[in-house]
């Protein structure tokens, strides 16, 4: 009796996220079918999820500078060095696992090879991006031009169309020295076959920030003395915060009752999911492989701790994922759970993590996979072992370019499907499942997140002992 009732207490929030989870579908399913609600009352029916969304939201811009800004300057560079590197070895090694087991189940399963493409419909609107614009955009995310700007501009999942370029009518007569001719000739030659798109939205570039605060964070902590006021003053902020963090998490399970609800009142053709059923599930299984099997069995093999009492101390980040399909938002509750529940240090999380979210997905970089051997095999498209390296290398580089907001992964693709010669408006041939298999891989990027979190503490236990020491030491003789 005692004992259910501590874990009822312990647990009480993430019970009650999972029992809102429950009855959202419920709600859903009786509401849908309910003529009588007038289509205007359907619409605002995620009015208490919107609202959850944009909490979340809120806390991510102070949350990302304050944890990235003490994490660096707290360490000695030479540490935050080490660190950087071992997290971002295993953040790139564990992404090439999912991306190659992605091609093994895609190429085995062939889910594509039975159907053709006109069997599906092409819904939704043709993606616009080229190749080279994506692959730029990516650097040009890093270093933002207008610190301010930085904060609420980013990379983009919503495309707004542009003018087609022009064709170079005077090209002989231009002044432009010949090497600029050749640039502009090969930037056209990528972007022939569709409209260049403006690639900006409304939201955060989290890329760009994190690079500023990184070296910003070098910076301060080289400053010493002088340095300090302001390394305290972004740690009260990084502690407020996560004060701000815990208020919201109790409204939670309001929020994501009405979130889910409203997305199964939503959703039009359920139909789809039949004709779509095997490449969902060669999706799925590798995302639940990837997350049952290799990623607990690398955190086994460097931690030697249990990963699945890991993986449950996660359970309310990787339930909230599953609901907002967004790891940047998901991301003060993924702050919390490896904080508290699992005990990370905050020296590993603060760097760790922000980074993680922004760069790390291993679902995503699986589903890339997936989705584009997918399309080849819909187009009866035969691709030779060249240019299955090529998907995955670009695969790996979708996933990182991908910004951690909802469908990020399905934009970013395009640079995959065109570097094999695949028409990126193919896109569109997997859009109406997208907002399924997105919940489950941005869960499986934030699970990725994690588990790098408590791999890299373990690697860099003993600098973190040493620093203990020597803050001891100073303690006594100041
Ligand atoms: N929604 C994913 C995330 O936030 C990115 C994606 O679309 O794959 O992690």
């Amino acid at each position: 009796g005692r004992d259910v009732k501590g874990v009822l207490k312990r647990n009480w929030l993430l019970l009650a996220t999972i029992t809102s989870v429950i009855l959202g579908i419920g709600l859903g399913v009786v509401v849908r079918d309910y003529a009588s609600l007038s289509h205007l009352g359907k619409q605002y029916f995620g009015f208490p999820g919107e609202i959850l969304m944009r909490m979340l939201k809120l806390v991510i811009l102070p949350l990302i500078v304050s944890s990235m800004i003490t994490g660096v300057a707290a360490l000695d560079s030479e540490v935050s060095g080490k660190i950087g590197l071992r997290a971002v070895l295993y953040y790139l090694s564990t992404t090439i696992i999912a991306v190659c087991l992605g091609i093994l189940l895609v190429t085995t399963i062939k889910p594509g090879v039975s159907q053709n493409a006109d069997h599906i419909d092409r819904t939704g609107s043709t993606p616009n991006v080229t190749t080279i614009d994506t692959l730029l955009d990516i650097i040009r995310n890093m270093f933002p031009e207008n610190l301010v700007q930085a904060c609420f501009q980013q990379y983009k999942t919503q495309l707004k169309e542009i003018e087609p370029p022009k064709p170079n009518v005077n090209a002989t007569t231009t002044t432009f020295p010949p090497f600029i001719n050749i640039i502009t000739n090969v930037a056209q030659n990528l972007t022939k076959d569709y409209k260049i798109v403006g690639a900006y939205s409304d939201g955060i570039n989290v890329l760009g920030l994190i690079v500023f605060c990184v070296t910003f964070g070098l910076v301060i902590g080289k400053m010493g003395e002088r340095g300090r006021i302001l390394l305290e003053f972004f740690d009260a902020l990084n502690e407020a915060t996560m004060r701000l963090v815990q208020i919201i998490m109790c409204y939670m399970p309001v929020g994501i009752l009405f979130l889910i609800a409203a997305k199964i009142i939503e959703v039009e053709d359920w139909d789809i999911f039949r004709k779509m059923l095997m490449y969902m599930v060669t999706v799925l299984s590798g995302l639940a492989i990837h997350s049952l099997v290799f990623l607990p069995l690398i955190y086994f093999v460097v931690v030697r701790k249990n990963p699945f009492s890991f993986a449950l101390g996660m359970a309310q980040a990787l339930v909230t994922a599953l609901m907002i399909s967004s790891s940047s938002a998901t991301l003060p509750v993924t702050f919390r759970c490896a904080e508290e529940n699992n005990r990370i240090d905050k020296r590993i999380t603060r760097f760790v993590l922000p980074v993680g979210a922004t760069i790390n997905m291993d679902g995503t970089a699986l589903y890339e996979a997936v989705a584009s051997i997918f399309i080849a095999q819909l187009n009866n498209y035969a691709l030779d072992a060249g240019q299955i390296v090529t998907i995955s290398i670009m695969s790996t580089v979708a996933s990182i370019g991908a910004a951690g907001v909802p469908n990020a992964g399905l934009v970013t693709m395009v640079i995959v499907l065109t570097a094999v010669g695949l028409p990126a408006s193919d896109v569109t041939l997997i859009v109406a499942v997208d907002w399924l298999l997105d919940r489950f891989r941005t869960m499986i990027n934030v699970l990725g997140d994690a588990y790098g979190a408590g791999v890299v503490q373990k690697l860099s236990k003993r600098e973190l002992e040493r620093m203990d020491l020597m803050s001891d030491v100073d303690a006594v003789n100041p």
